[in-house]
């Protein structure tokens, strides 16, 4: 079994909730604070070792207290914390105000931004693991992460999320690509939505497609999946369950597949179980603490 390393964000999500949004200038009284450990990288990190996957994960801490309690919270998912090392300004933090059902961000990168080439260099990367990355740390050092690992004959995955910009060099170095449908649309210059027709989606995905062996997963929220594999099309229908809190579920998507690849399931097999796994997240509040064991998702695809 090959191990999952994730190069990635960690953040704290600090959510306020409040009867009203103030108004720029104003004060309102809130109700409560919450804190979620959060960031790209750390969940698909956490959804890729509670599903049993030895996983190591690659990113920078402020030396805070949001960086200590970060610290406890993975080691306690089994994560291999060898490679998240401190960085000299502070944790990656998420300030979230949730009020009428309405939420405003404001998302610090801070030591997420110091994420660099020299982070993953040393890394010991071995065929039959898988790399995993999201757009929360520098695109170089993505590049830089994708590079050695295609060297070391490392299946390479990429979510590109939040959307931005990537040069070709990067797109080529991706051997899975998975986003949503928003994303693919924003990476082609074309207009998508969740309502589009699976041809049309599909026929988006090949012209984006860098490299004819590469696989373009699009996630389609309740609708499922659907991965354009080389030339092949796939499908993965979506589970029809009552979702409560959708945040998180790409995250345990991409965690998921990658687990699965690096246990060496075929690709038709690991989207079914990521689909499964994701549609068990959404059914639960948060991101980190709604990741399913391989238990539940047996469970869903039994
Ligand atoms: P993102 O949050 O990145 O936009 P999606 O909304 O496409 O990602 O969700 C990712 C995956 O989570 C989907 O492909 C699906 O497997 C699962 N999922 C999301 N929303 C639902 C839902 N309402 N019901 C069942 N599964 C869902």
């Amino acid at each position: 079994m090959g191990r999952v390393f994730v190069a990635g964000s960690i953040n704290m999500d600090v959510v306020a909730t409040a009867d009203r949004h103030p108004r720029v200038g104003e004060t309102v009284a809130g109700r409560e604070v919450l804190y979620f450990p959060g960031g790209k990288g750390a969940n698909q990190a956490v959804a890729a070792s509670r599903l049993g996957a030895k996983t190591t994960l690659i990113g920078r801490l402020g030396k805070d207290s949001f960086g200590a309690e970060l610290k406890t919270f993975l080691g306690a998912q089994g994560i291999d914390l060898g490679s998240v090392r401190d960085a000299d300004t502070h944790t990656g933090t998420a300030i979230i105000t949730v009020a009428a059902s309405d939420n405003t961000i404001v998302v610090i990168p801070g030591s997420n931004a110091q994420v660099g080439a020299d982070d993953v260099a040393d890394v010991p990367l071995a065929k039959g693991d898988v790399a995993v990355s999201q757009f929360e740390i520098p695109l170089p050092t993505i590049a830089a992460f994708f590079r050695r690992a295609r060297e070391a004959g490392v299946m390479t995955v990429l979510n590109p999320a939040p959307a931005q910009k990537m040069s070709g060099e990067l797109l080529a170095l991706v051997d899975i690509l998975v986003l949503n449908e928003t994303e693919l649309g924003f990476l082609a210059g074309v207009e998508l939505t969740d309502a589009d027709e699976t041809a049309k989606i599909i026929d988006v995905a090949r012209k984006l497609q860098a490299r004819a062996d590469q696989t373009i997963c699009i996630t389609l929220g309740k609708r499922g999946v659907l991965a354009l594999a080389g030339r092949e099309e796939v499908a993965v229908p979506g589970h029809a369950v009552k979702a409560v809190d959708t945040t998180g579920a790409g995250d345990c998507f991409v965690g998921a597949l990658a687990a699965q690849l690096a246990d060496g399931v075929p690709l038709r097999a690991a989207l079914a179980f990521a689909n499964a796994a994701a549609s068990i997240s959404v059914q639960r509040m948060g991101a980190g603490p709604s990741m399913p064991t391989a238990t539940e998702v047996a469970a869903v695809l039994r």
